[in-house]
């Protein structure tokens, strides 16, 4: 049997998350969330209200979004650091895993991650389309 893991990158998003989350925990559907770190302060809510069901995991995706392996280390270690401190003084728990913008990652980004970078097999690219057929097609060739 093939298994899957959801996961939902640059949010909480006004428009989409309540959708997300309500369908989600219709299905009783465990997924995570990568949280951009502007969009946490500017959505803190429907931030908290993720992490508050233990459906759901919190990743930290930075705090602008950057490419990690294009900026500085310095840069790098403090959007982390940035993102991870937003997130725990909304919902008071520190994000287990780490999702690198664009997937990028390389050694010098790996030498300063403290926990698990989690990247993805399959992109289904709903951030281009939104087109729920294309999804669905994108996943059913696994
Ligand atoms: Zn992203």
């Amino acid at each position: 049997m093939k298994k899957i893991s959801l996961t939902f990158d640059d949010g909480p998003w006004q428009e989409t998350t309540p959708h997300v989350l309500e369908v989600l925990k219709k299905y009783n559907a465990p997924a995570a969330f990568m949280i951009w770190g502007e969009h946490a302060e500017k959505y803190p809510e429907l931030l908290k209200e993720e992490a508050a069901d233990p459906l759901f995991t919190i990743g930290n995706h930075t705090y602008h979004h950057v490419d990690l392996t294009k900026v500085s280390l310095e840069k790098g270690k403090n959007e982390l650091k940035k993102t991870d401190q937003v997130i725990e003084t909304i919902t008071g728990k520190h994000p287990v895993v780490i999702r690198p913008p664009y997937g990028s990652i390389n050694k010098e980004v790996l030498s300063y991650m403290d926990r698990p970078a989690v990247i993805w097999s399959i992109d289904t690219k709903s951030w281009d389309h939104h087109d729920k057929d294309k999804v669905l097609e994108a996943v059913q060739d696994l």
